[in-house]
Formats: structure tokens, sequence, C-alpha cells
């Protein structure tokens, strides 16, 4: 067996040790004769799994008492969706919009009602986080959404908008759990698992209760409705419960590094070795502005699309996989999640400095 170093921005890269534990307990978990693939979702063990899975998250997050956390389905792009269906009273909505995924939430929530774009940094594709300090928030809008780390374009947002008391929902998939963030300041702060906390298949969303409304959108669906949810203990139908055992694996290995604030430290230097290697490069360089640089995904150009391919194809054949940038943007992107270890991201620099030098030469 050799494991690569695996640059995906999602699915992505998952802790080996996690992986071994799943499976040696593949076969059988603990000692009910079989895998948790097998078991009811009423059984007591996935009561077990889900109970201890949110415990762990909440510790991890620190999640006040007057938050639920549910594990739901159809991935990122169905709360593209759910937030207005579940929230849009007034029909109306600020959208700031810093990058694809933001843009695509802002397009989805036009179906349902008036979307504002209250800021964008499109003028100059996506590669900056605008001053988001003094908004324009409007009188009716019933919410204000950010994707606080931009997947495709590498930002991320540092500083939360002032919504001038209206209610922040945020998208922090590509950067669940990499450090700490303040629940109190969100009503609601979700995430599509895939990036950074386990296997597709899971969103979770950590909403506050009194945002958990019986009277939403006319023809919300009942599995679109977060009451349904909140309801049942995500118990409504079948969840997904073999992926949310990942995800608690995934919890209790974060929990033994020392939670969010250690991730955070561990985070900056492994991206701080591949920004400060950019910024001393001649031939590679970041698309981001340095204030607004993600830690979790970075991206990079050399400036010529054969150059870009021809490093591209090296990397792979090293073991230095999937950083291949998205269609959108061109270039390369290296995802650099929690479970990404400090060696992969030396092994890519080492990599890059050595193509550096056969090309200069
Ligand atoms: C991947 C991603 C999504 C979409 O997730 P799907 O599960 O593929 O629908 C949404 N937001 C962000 C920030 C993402 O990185």
């Amino acid at each position: 067996m050799s494991r690569v170093f695996n640059f995906s921005a999602g699915p992505a890269v998952l802790p080996e040790e996690v992986l071994r534990t799943a499976q040696s307990e593949m076969l059988e978990y603990k000692n009910s004769g079989m895998s948790v693939m097998e078991m009811s979702h009423r059984s007591k063990d996935i009561e077990d799994i889900l109970d201890e899975a949110e415990k762990d998250l909440r510790t991890l997050m620190n999640i006040p008492d007057n938050y639920k956390v549910l594990f739901l389905q159809g991935g990122g792009c169905t709360q593209f969706a759910m937030i207005p269906m579940n929230l849009m009273k007034n029909k109306a909505a600020d959208y700031i919009v810093t990058g694809q995924w933001s843009k695509k939430a802002a397009a989805e929530a036009k179906i349902f009602g008036i979307v504002n774009e209250i800021a964008s940094s499109a003028d100059k594709n996506f590669s900056y986080v605008p001053d988001l300090s003094s908004l324009k928030i409007s009188d009716n809008a019933d919410y204000v959404y950010i994707c606080q780390n931009e997947t495709v374009h590498g930002t991320t947002i540092r500083n939360l908008p002032d919504t001038k008391g209206k209610v922040l929902v945020s998208d922090i998939s590509s950067m669940f759990l990499s450090e700490p963030l303040d629940v109190k300041k969100y009503g609601v702060i979700w995430g599509g698992v895939q990036k950074n906390v386990g296997p597709a298949g899971v969103t979770i969303v950590i909403i506050r209760d009194d945002l958990i409304y019986d009277e939403v959108l006319p023809f919300t669906p009942t599995m679109l409705k977060y009451k349904t949810h909140a309801d049942n203990k995500s118990l409504y139908n079948t969840p997904p419960c073999y992926n949310i055992y990942i995800c608690g694996l995934v919890f209790k290995w974060l929990l033994k590094l020392g939670g969010t604030s250690e991730m955070k430290k561990i985070n900056e230097a492994k991206a701080k070795i591949l920004y400060d290697y950019l910024d001393s490069s001649k031939i590679f360089h970041g698309t981001v502005e340095k204030k607004d640089r993600s830690f979790m995904n970075v991206p990079f150009v050399t400036g010529n699309k054969e150059l870009d391919a021809e490093f591209i194809a090296a990397a792979d054949k090293a073991g230095l996989k999937n950083i291949k940038g998205h269609r959108s943007v061109g270039g390369m992107r290296a995802s650099l999640y929690n479970a990404m270890p400090v060696e992969g991201v030396h092994a890519l620099v080492n990599f890059m400095a050595d193509f550096e030098k056969g090309r200069l030469k």
C-alpha cells in the first residue's frame, strides 16, 4: 500500500488514523456482530453514534445550548435553497458575493425572493474580500449571507460583516473545524462535510432555536424544513449513518489533537510554508490578495497554461495528487485541510522548487 498526498478540494483527504479505526470496525462495530453500514437507524448503536458525534462537535465548536445541530443530506447545494425557504419571512435577503459558492447561493435564493448583492469582488475575479465593515444592510432583509471560505477562489472572510443586528448565515464547508469560530455571532452556520470533516453525503447545520420556524415559505417540502429535522433529532428519515459515524471519528481525532485552536496553529503554519514559497518563486504566483488568503485552499498559477499543465502532470507522477485548479480559475490549487500532514506541504514545496530550478536553468 502507498498512500499519496491528496490535495483535492473535496471529497478530500481524511486522517489515516480515522480510516484505520473504521477499517478495524468494518466487519463488526463494538460487540454488535455487524457493520455500522448494516444497522437500523432506529438501533441503540446508531442513536449513540449520533449523540456522541453531536456532543463532540458541541465541544469542538463550543456550541451554545440554544443552537441545534442537524445532520442532513443533499449536500451544500441543497442548503442554498433550504436557507431562503426557511428564513425568508419578508422574502428578501442580503448576499455578499466573494466567489463561486456565494454566487451560486445568491442565484438559488433568487428563486424564492429578492436578493440584494450588497458587496461583491467579481470585479477582480474574486481574488479578494471587499471591506465588509460598513455595508448598507437592507431594512427588510431576513438575513445576511456569506461564504466564509471560498473553496474555488481561495479567499477567507476574516472580519465578519456588521449586519446591523440582522441574522448572519455562513457557509463554512471548506473551513469547518479548521479554526475556532464564535458560533454566537451567527444565526445559521453550516457546511458539507466532504471538504474538511468526513465523507460526502452529510451536511451539518448549526441553527439558533428561534430561527427554526413552523411557518416557512409555501410548498416547502417536509424534508426541506429545518423544523422536521430539529424535532426528530436528525432521525426523521434514514440519515447517512455510516458517514456520520466517520465524522464522529474525525471529531474524536480533532479532540485528541487539541481542538480547533490547535488546528488553527497547525493550519496557519502549513499554509505559511506554501505562501512563503509562492512569494519567493520566480515562476509560481498566488492569485489572492495577501490579507485575504485562505489557509485551506491555495490557488496559484505560472501565468502560462502549458507550463501549468506540465507541472500538474509532473506533480501527479510524483504522488502529489489533485493539484489542478478549478476550471473557472485555471492553474493549480492545493487544499491543505486538517488531515493534510505538514510532510505533504513540504513535499509539494520541494517539488515546486525543483521544478522551478529545472525551468530556470
Ligand atoms: C463544495 C462546496 C459547496 C457545495 O457542496 P455540495 O455538497 O457539492 O453541494 C458549497 N459551499 C462550499 C464553500 C463548498 O466548498
